[in-house]
């Protein structure tokens, strides 16, 4: 296939540069070894011999398993080429590295003039993207909310490697938005064109001939007034991204653009109610619109609406499970999610598991929603608008490492599935592939409080939650001044100090000094501050507190600095979903979960519940590297 825009050059990728040690570290939760996991499945589920489109769903439930490539889906695309620098820039990972630049030109050989996205019609020959369901395209299509997230991807790419192309392309789209959007007052609209005969798939589509006038025509499209999930879903995947954009570069329109579809949604769509309620019955799309809020809100100073994230936020606590972070898809909100969408168990499968609604949204997690409400609680607290790192930790540790597809879960839930019967006879159709290990890495669209879930969001949450490893990974260690400050204890190497985490074995965290005279380090809510104690090359050292953390100062090159605090294990019942489990917690860890679950379960971590943590070699990676997210 040839470029629409003939202009386009070759691209390169820059090498990622960095430091690479040796170290023996405690075997705990290291996510730059999750962004390894996370790499294998965004790169092998791109297919070289189809102009590395990415295959977008994995099907475990039918014989054999198969990863199929329907047509392409740029918006899903997007997050993941968004995802895979800042995957590399934590682990140094090489792995497939050639596919992130293969991986982009195919999206630039869809490229036009204008800067969008124009994917080609039919692109298979699965017979569902012939049906009426589908745009009956004659001629290629954009989408408004694939520009949208594209722009956030090349913000990304642009930050690695200055070319100058990203930026021509950002402001281009910027262009083609705010041409097809529909001013009024002070706030924009996007028309929503509905394909024939459903309702499933209402997208803001476009092709390369429209304007807003002809997008305007009653027979072809009507203002997303009437959809409240499209204007959200608009509102998260353009605006987050125009105010990074202009956070990059001071580029005044991006700024306006977004003010503008910001409050659009706030004064016409709403979507939550003023003391942060929410209207939006849909989690995920509840979640990353206030994520957009939140952007703008910070950049523009605009402390009531700030205020007003907060509130929202909470609201997503109380609706969903703030132990162990599992929020279900179906956000309980007023205004009902359209019917067919979701609901990846059917109801009467869900009641033999125990579970009251027949409504499976109700039970069942995106692993999107998770990655979401983490990222509200650590851009909150960067923010200064509350303290959330207890949230984040906990949801971290628990539902959103487990959903998470890993070699040995893919294994049990093959076995399980089988072993029941639990599964289709299908032959692989031309539009797929058997090799299922190739989804390993991907995350769950559909867990359970206590089981994987039978489907992967391969395209949506993989992209999602990959991309916010990368934000907890940041967060994890911070500098003010001087002042090194260790907000989560998870491993971690920098170039100021490395991290090794010994939780939730031990009450334990060391610190190997490098290049800060100073370290703050905070002290878990739930263990006993009167017996927190701290040695500096084995030797006992005297330390301040300001808030939660303990500052050491005085430190130099080389020195080793061990704070110690006591475990705290504990067993709560907690309704999860409609149903109630027995949790057993070692500090935020869950170490079992009753009743367990049946086909993939979670929470297998026995090995958690000793004493002492196993230490293992690994070869840590320091990049070089900043970005801005
Ligand atoms: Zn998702």
């Amino acid at each position: 296939m040839r470029y629409p825009d003939e202009n386009l050059p070759a691209i390169s990728v820059p090498n990622y540069a960095g430091e690479r040690y040796e170290a023996d570290v405690p075997d705990t939760l290291d996510l730059a070894e999750k962004a390894e996991l996370s790499i294998h499945a965004i790169t092998q589920m791109l297919d070289p011999d189809r102009d590395y489109q990415m295959a977008t769903t994995a099907e475990f439930d039918r014989r054999p398993p198969a990863i199929g490539f329907a047509s392409r889906a740029p918006v899903c695309e997007a997050k993941h080429l968004e995802s895979l620098p800042l995957l590399r820039i934590m682990s140094g990972s090489a792995f497939n590295l050639e596919s992130d630049k293969h991986f982009m030109e195919s999206l630039l050989r869809l490229t036009a003039e204008d800067g969008a996205v124009y994917t080609p019609p039919y692109v298979t020959d699965k017979p569902e993207d012939r049906s009426p369901g589908r745009p009956p395209f004659e001629e290629p299509y954009g989408l408004v909310e694939a520009e949208g997230r594209l722009i956030l991807t090349l913000c990304m790419w642009y930050q690695r490697d200055g070319n100058p192309l990203w930026r021509t392309l950002v402001e281009k789209k910027i262009s083609r938005l705010t041409e097809l959007g529909v001013a009024e007052q002070d706030f924009v609209y996007f028309t929503i064109r509905e394909p024939l005969d459903t309702e499933l798939d209402v997208r803001m589509w476009f092709t390369a001939r429209d304007t807003a006038e002809t997008l305007k025509d009653p027979a072809g499209g009507r203002g997303w007034f009437t959809d409240l999930i499209r204007a959200h879903e608009i509102n998260f995947q353009c605006s987050r991204s125009l105010c990074i954009y202009y956070r990059l570069t001071g580029y005044e329109p991006a700024l306006e653009l977004a003010g503008k579809i910001i409050r659009g949604v706030l004064k016409i769509t709403r979507g939550f109610e003023k003391d942060g309620r929410w209207l939006l019955s849909h989690f995920h799309t509840a979640t990353a619109s206030l994520l957009a809020m939140f952007e703008y809100a910070t950049l523009t100073d605009d402390m009531e609406l700030l205020a007003f994230v907060v509130r929202c936020y909470e609201y997503g606590k109380a609706v969903g499970d703030s132990l162990v972070g599992f929020f279900a898809e179906h956000a309980r909100g007023s205004v009902p999610y359209r019917e067919g969408w979701g609901g990846y168990w059917p109801g009467e499968e869900l009641a033999e598991h125990g579970y009251k609604s027949l409504d499976a949204r109700d039970n069942t997690c995106e692993l999107c929603e998770v990655a979401d409400m983490v990222g509200l609680a650590l851009k909150l607290t960067l923010a200064g608008a509350g303290d959330f790192w207890e949230d984040a930790d906990r949801w971290l540790r628990n539902q959103y490492v487990e959903g998470q597809m890993t070699h040995s879960q893919l294994r049990v839930f093959l076995d399980n599935l089988y072993e029941r019967e639990l599964f289709q006879e299908r032959p692989v159709e031309p539009w797929e592939s058997d090799e299922i290990e190739r989804a390993i890495g991907g995350f769950s669209i559909s867990s359970l409080p206590n089981d994987w879930g039978l489907k992967m969001g391969h395209a949506c949450c993989t992209g999602n939650a990959s991309r916010t490893y990368f934000w907890i990974w940041d967060s994890i260690l911070t500098k003010e001044g001087d002042l090194a400050k260790v907000n989560l204890l998870l491993n971690r190497a920098s170039s100021w100090l490395d991290v090794d985490s010994y939780l939730p074995y031990e009450g334990k965290v060391v610190l190997k000094i490098k290049e800060t005279a100073a370290v703050a380090t905070r002290i878990p809510s739930w263990t006993d501050r009167g017996k927190v104690s701290c040695k500096v090359n084995g030797s006992r050292r005297d330390f301040a507190w300001s808030n939660d953390y303990v500052e050491v100062s005085g430190l130099t090159a080389g020195d080793v600095v061990t704070i110690e605090f006591p475990m705290r294990e504990e067993t709560l019942f907690s309704v999860i979903g409609d149903k109630p489990f027995k949790l057993t917690l070692r500090g935020n860890t869950v170490v079992e979960i009753d009743p367990q679950g049946e086909l993939c379960p979670l929470y297998q971590r026995d090995h958690f519940k000793r004493d002492k943590a196993p230490i293992k070699k690994v070869s840590r990676f320091v990049s070089k590297e900043t970005v801005l997210w």
